[in-house]
């Protein structure tokens, strides 16, 4: 059988499920498709993909890349809708069956579809590998995934289980040869620039590793987690590991092995056991995002909430490019925009500014979000701004968050403003013009 492997938002070697499934053959096609639509700005005009995210997953392509060579392995990486690729690659090497992660998402369904519905002779199969547990092994249906984390926590925790069980597929020495090594198109790739700003991370799976190792075993950061995680701007307050994760360039089961085996070995306390919390969250919103479907995108969320939002062109410009007058939320997103990257204390701010100070519709702030993060994933996204806009798993609603307090609590010597040049000369403020359509 001629097997032909779609790497998306797994790359890695290590416990992935669905490349030991598809190891399984006689020859066997490594494929990752970079989509052009990503690049072009949507209907939230943002990119799907933005530099420091374009940047972390094509050193992780490279990383995989050399990963394969000594398994006999090449990564054919092609430039393309992969509607049209994978259908001709199947057609072109004689391919048998297709095999990829189950993903969250609306547009990566419909992709699977329709690349599905075109090869109605091949098997096309999904595997879990994204998720700490399979939907197999929750402990309930999907379709009664609770509406709340709490509950689903309670759920889970019941089990007495923190993952479904790991499998090691390291010690393969060997993957099926490729069909040839044809060439592919990655030259038409778009170009990476170069980082403006020192890059705070390294795609590929080893960077990911070492950052686990380092945030456990060797510097021991874990044990405080808890009590750190909502600085601002601590590169060691919090794991850092979303990119690593949102690119399954590491397994979330392995985070979670690796957090009980300390447990075992080293320390066992609140931060350890908040660090699988977290990671629990992260499930929450994968199985959320399976279960809501399209709802996952509409303004008023799962709940179905009426979410009274505009779109003011001049303020979602000032959020974006942190010219607002709340400094603490201009130097975050200065933050994001130079590093790809901001803390999770920030991200909850900046997403309470727009939609309750600014009155934008979340969605734009979500798109943002999409282009700049380098380690965005569409069900953490999306649940997590549903979740502050009020109208997604959060039977309080209404998230907002009083930003002066903030700022007293979480930069009270003004150094994070600061280092990000929050103070804006000439913030916007809510109006550009006056009743009479006058402008201020
Ligand atoms: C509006 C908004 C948008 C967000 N968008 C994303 C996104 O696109 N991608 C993303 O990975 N996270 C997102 N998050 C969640 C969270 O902010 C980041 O996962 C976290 O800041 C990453 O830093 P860390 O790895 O140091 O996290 P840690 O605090 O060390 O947590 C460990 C891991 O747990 C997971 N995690 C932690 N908090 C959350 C959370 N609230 N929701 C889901 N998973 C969580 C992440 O995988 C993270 O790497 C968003 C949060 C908000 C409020």
């Amino acid at each position: 059988m001629n097997t032909l492997y779609w790497f998306t938002r797994d790359l890695r070697l290590d416990d992935n499920t669905a490349l030991l499934a598809a190891s399984r053959s006689d020859m066997l096609l490594c494929v990752y498709v970079v989509d052009p639509r990503w690049f072009v700005p949507g209907p939230f005009q943002c990119m799907a993909m933005g530099t420091h995210r374009w940047r972390f997953l094509w050193q992780s392509l490279m990383a995989l890349e050399r990963s394969l060579r000594p398994l006999g392995q090449r990564l054919h990486i092609a430039f393309g809708e992969p509607e049209r690729v994978i259908p001709e690659l199947v057609h072109h090497h004689r391919i048998s069956r297709v095999i990829r992660s189950r993903q969250p998402g609306t547009w990566e369904a419909r992709q699977w579809r329709t690349i599905r519905d075109q090869l109605p002779d091949a098997v096309c199969q999904q595997f879990e590998t994204l998720s700490l547990f399979t939907e197999g092994s929750l402990p309930m249906p999907l379709q009664d995934l609770p509406e709340t984390f709490s509950q689903f926590r309670k759920q889970i925790e019941n089990t007495g289980e923190r993952y479904s069980e790991r499998l090691r597929i390291r010690t393969l020495t060997a993957l099926p040869p490729p069909p040839g090594f044809p060439d592919d198109n990655r030259g038409d790739c778009p170009p990476i620039p170069e980082p403006q700003h020192p890059a705070l991370f390294t795609g590929g799976e080893n960077p990911g590793l070492t950052r686990l190792r380092q945030f456990t075993f060797s510097n021991h950061d874990i044990d405080h987690y808890k009590d750190t995680r909502n600085a601002l701007d601590d590169p060691d307050a919090s794991s850092r590991l979303s990119p690593w994760l949102a690119n399954g360039c590491i397994s979330v089961r392995e985070v979670a092995e690796t957090i009980t085996h300390y447990e075992k070995t080293e320390t066992r306390n609140r931060s350890t056991y908040w660090l699988w919390f977290e990671l629990l969250w992260r499930e929450y919103f994968f199985w959320y995002a399976l279960k809501h479907g399209a709802n996952l995108f509409r303004r008023d969320g799962v709940q179905g909430k009426k979410h009274t939002a505009t779109f003011y062109p001049h303020r979602f410009k000032a959020w974006c490019e942190g010219n607002t007058e709340f400094p603490l939320v201009n130097a975050a997103m200065n933050q994001l925009r130079a590093t790809g990257y901001m803390s999770n204390r920030g991200r909850q701010l900046v997403a309470s500014c727009l939609v309750y100070e600014l009155g934008l519709d979340w969605r734009y702030g979500a798109a943002w979000f999409e282009q700049q993060l380098v380690d965005y994933d569409v069900a953490s996204n999306y649940g997590n701004w549903q979740y502050l806009a009020g109208v997604g798993a959060d039977p309080r609603g209404l998230r907002q968050f009083n930003l002066e307090k903030q700022a007293q609590q979480y930069d009270p010597d003004g150094e994070f403003v600061r280092r990000w040049r929050g103070q804006s000369d000439q913030p916007v403020g809510l109006h550009t013009v006056d009743a009479a359509d006058w402008p201020l």
